[in-house]
């Protein structure tokens, strides 16, 4: 029954809400799950900001300045799907660690892990 679970896990997985993009002139004080803001005027961001996936409700603040470092491109679709690249890795709390490749989650094997 094996096949089973799979397939359940790829129904579950096709269902589950993607990351879409929101464009702020500013960071929001109270950001909401399954978001990727991106702060910026004229929609040209220099940040993206986000709740942590994991469920401790940390903000992660991500720069998207090229000559920082590090610093994160993100990539939205016409749909407002977000890929962000590299992969996310906090440095202290939960230290979570994944990935959003079309506003789906994908957990590092190493996640929960100091670094
Ligand atoms: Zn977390």
């Amino acid at each position: 029954m094996n096949w089973l679970v799979q397939i359940v896990g790829h129904v579950r997985d096709f269902f589950r809400p993607r990351y879409r993009a929101v464009y702020s002139d500013d960071l929001p004080d109270i950001l909401v799950r399954q978001k990727v803001y991106l702060i910026g005027e004229d929609r040209d961001p220099w940040q993206a900001a986000m709740v942590c996936p994991c469920g401790c409700e940390a903000k992660i603040q991500l720069s998207l300045v090229p000559d920082d470092e590090p610093s994160w491109r993100a990539a939205v679709d016409g749909a407002g799907i977000v890929t962000l690249h590299p992969s996310i890795w906090r440095t202290r709390g939960c230290y979570a660690h994944f990935f959003i490749h079309q506003g789906k989650i994908k957990w590092a094997k190493d996640s929960g892990r100091a670094h």
